[in-house]
């Protein structure tokens, strides 16, 4: 949707005289005549006019803006727009912390084995990884993956930006009286969602290399080696690729309206 759409559907008023989107509500200093001043992104109102702080009409607004994007719908209420992108950014969070916890697990269990260091691997700069949120893990616990450092660190730059939003958003749900009862179910429903994609993605790498073990050890001794090196590969590269796919659907879907 363009800024355009978005002001007229907010509501706003197009001022030829300013050329820009204006406050709708009356001069007082001028009878008869509009306000005239900017209306505040996402909304028909001037800062003065809003009535609520600028900060909240700022973040109604945004909450708008965002939700237009992502659902290429006819804007909606600021309440279902707010609660709408705190559901998105709740899934975002939990997609990438739940993600992340795991590299870390693997990592440590890797180093433990002897095996190759994975994000473990002695880096200090990763260090806030440590403390995210308590996830459980999915129905497979020892799938033996791990990210390289540079995955894990865009991993964790993605799912700081999502905690600040949820922050931001359950803020402005709190401050726009919106019931504490629906904002949990916003928090719900994004965890469930994020653990549907992080459960579907280990049980596909698990049928992907299960099937390739299958297939090629049919064929003797060659075909075994080459199923414990691309069992090996597969593990390899799957958090990589989910690490990147996932956020780039997700941006796709949601239509570069956060990213
Ligand atoms: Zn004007
Ligand atoms: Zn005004």
């Amino acid at each position: 949707m363009s800024s355009d759409d978005l002001m007229r559907q907010a509501g706003a008023r197009w001022c030829e005289e300013h050329n820009r989107w204006e406050c709708t509500k009356r001069s007082k200093r001028r009878p008869g005549d509009h306000c005239h001043a900017s209306a505040i992104r996402g909304t028909a109102v001037c800062r003065n006019h809003g009535g609520q702080s600028t900060e909240l009409l700022k973040a109604k607004g945004e909450a708008i803006t965002a939700w237009s994007a992502l659902s290429g719908q006819a804007v909606v209420s600021h309440t279902e727009a707010v609660l709408g992108m705190l559901q998105m950014s709740w899934l975002r969070a939990h997609l990438y912390a739940g993600l992340l916890e795991r590299q870390f697990t693997d990592a440590q269990d890797q180093d433990a084995d002897g095996g190759p260091a994975g994000l473990g691997g002695g880096d200090p700069e990763l260090g806030p990884g440590a403390g995210l949120v308590g996830h459980t893990h999915g129905a497979v616990k020892d799938i033996g993956i791990y990210v390289t450092g540079e995955a894990a660190r865009a991993l964790t730059v993605l799912e700081g930006q999502e905690r600040d939003r949820v922050v931001r958003y359950a803020k402005t749900a709190h401050d726009m009286g919106i019931a504490e009862a629906q904002v949990r179910i916003a928090e719900q429903t994004g965890q469930q969602l994020a653990e549907v994609i992080r459960r579907t993605a280990d049980a596909l790498l698990l049928a992907v290399v299960g099937l390739v073990t299958e297939t090629a050890g049919r064929e003797g001794t060659v075909g075994e080696r080459l199923a414990a090196a691309l069992d090996a590969a597969v593990r390899a590269a799957w958090p990589g690729w989910l690490s990147t796919i996932v956020p780039q659907q997700i941006a796709a879907v949601t239509a570069g309206g956060e990213a």
